[in-house]
C-alpha cells in the first residue's frame, strides 16, 4: 500500500467552494499558457490537450476539474484507477472523458485496468505491450485493440522510466505489429532541468521519433501520431516541439501533500 492513500480518503467527494475556486483557477491558468504558447508557435489551440494527472487527488477534486471542461484525465496507479473510476465513472461517460494510464503497470495488474483506460501511456517495451494485447484478446473487450503509448527515456536520467531512445524505433515497430494493441504515440518525461535547450532537446528527439515511426510504412505504424510530452513546468517548451498532449498536475490541483 502507498503511504499517501493510508492518508487520504480518494473516494471524498465533497469540496469547500474555496477549493473548488482554486481548481478552477488552475484550469484557467493552465488554458491561458496553452494559448498563448501555441499562439506563440503559430499552433492551433484544438491540436493540444489538456490532460489532468490526477495521482493523489480525490474524487470530488477530479470532478471540479472536469466539470471546467477537461476532458481527459491520467492516473499513475492502477490502485488509485479501481478506487476512483466506479465513482467518476456517470462523469466520465456523461462527458465523454478520456481516461488513461501514464505509471508504470507491472503486469499482474494489467486486468486491473483493461476496459477502464482507453490508452496506457507507460508501456516500455514490446515484449510488455504483447501481454497487454494477450490480455486484451482474451477478455474479448469491445475496440479492435487496446491503445498504447511508448514510453521513452529521452533526458537519461535514471530515476525515469521508458525505453532507452536508442531501442525505441526498433520497439515501436514491434509494438505497432503486435495483436491486440495499437501504437497511437510517444511519451516522455522531460529532463528535470531548468535549462530550456536540455529539455527541448529531449522532446524534440521524440517527435522526430515519431515522425520516423509514422512515416516507415511499416505494419500498425499509421496510428503513431500522438506526442505526449510537458507537464506543468514545461508546457510552452512542449507546445514548441509539437506536443499533441500535455499532462498537467500541479499547474491544475496545486502542490501534492503527497509523492
Ligand atoms: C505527476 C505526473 C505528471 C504531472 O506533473 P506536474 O508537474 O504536477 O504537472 C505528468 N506525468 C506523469 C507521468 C506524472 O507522474
Amino acid at each position: 500500500m502507498v503511504a499517501y492513500l493510508e492518508h487520504k480518503d480518494l473516494t471524498n467527494e465533497v469540496i469547500t467552494p474555496q477549493r473548488e475556486q482554486e481548481i478552477r483557477d488552475g484550469v484557467a491558468r493552465v488554458r491561458d499558457e496553452v494559448a498563448r504558447a501555441c499562439a506563440a508557435s503559430g499552433r492551433d489551440e484544438s491540436e493540444v490537450t489538456i490532460l489532468a494527472a490526477t495521482k493523489t487527488r480525490d474524487v470530488g477534486e477530479i470532478r471540479v476539474a472536469l466539470h471546467a471542461g477537461i476532458r481527459a484525465i491520467g492516473e499513475n496507479r492502477p490502485q488509485e484507477i479501481q478506487i476512483k473510476a466506479p465513482l467518476l465513472a456517470s462523469d466520465i461517460e456523461q462527458l465523454g472523458v478520456d481516461y488513461h494510464l501514464i505509471g508504470q503497470l507491472q503486469k499482474n495488474k494489467i486486468n486491473k485496468v483493461l476496459g477502464i483506460v482507453s490508452t496506457i501511456e507507460s508501456v516500455d517495451s514490446a515484449q510488455q505491450a504483447a501481454q497487454i494485447g494477450q490480455r486484451f484478446v482474451s477478455r474479448g473487450i469491445t475496440g479492435a485493440a487496446q491503445k498504447v503509448f511508448l514510453e521513452v527515456n529521452e533526458s537519461g536520467e535514471m530515476s525515469k522510466s521508458g525505453c532507452d531512445p536508442a531501442q525505441a524505433y526498433e520497439q515501436a515497430l514491434a509494438i505497432a505489429a503486435t495483436e491486440g494493441v495499437e501504437l497511437a504515440g510517444l511519451m516522455t518525461v522531460g529532463a528535470h532541468v531548468s535549462d530550456e535547450s536540455r529539455v527541448r532537446a529531449g522532446f524534440a528527439a521524440l517527435r522526430d521519433l515519431r515522425d520516423k515511426i509514422v512515416t516507415s510504412e511499416q505494419p500498425g505504424t499509421q496510428h503513431c501520431t500522438e506526442l505526449s510530452m510537458g507537464m506543468t513546468h514545461d508546457i510552452a517548451w512542449a507546445i514548441a516541439e509539437g506536443s499533441t498532449q500535455l499532462r498537467i498536475g500541479t499547474g491544475i490541483f496545486g502542490a501534492r501533500a503527497f509523492i
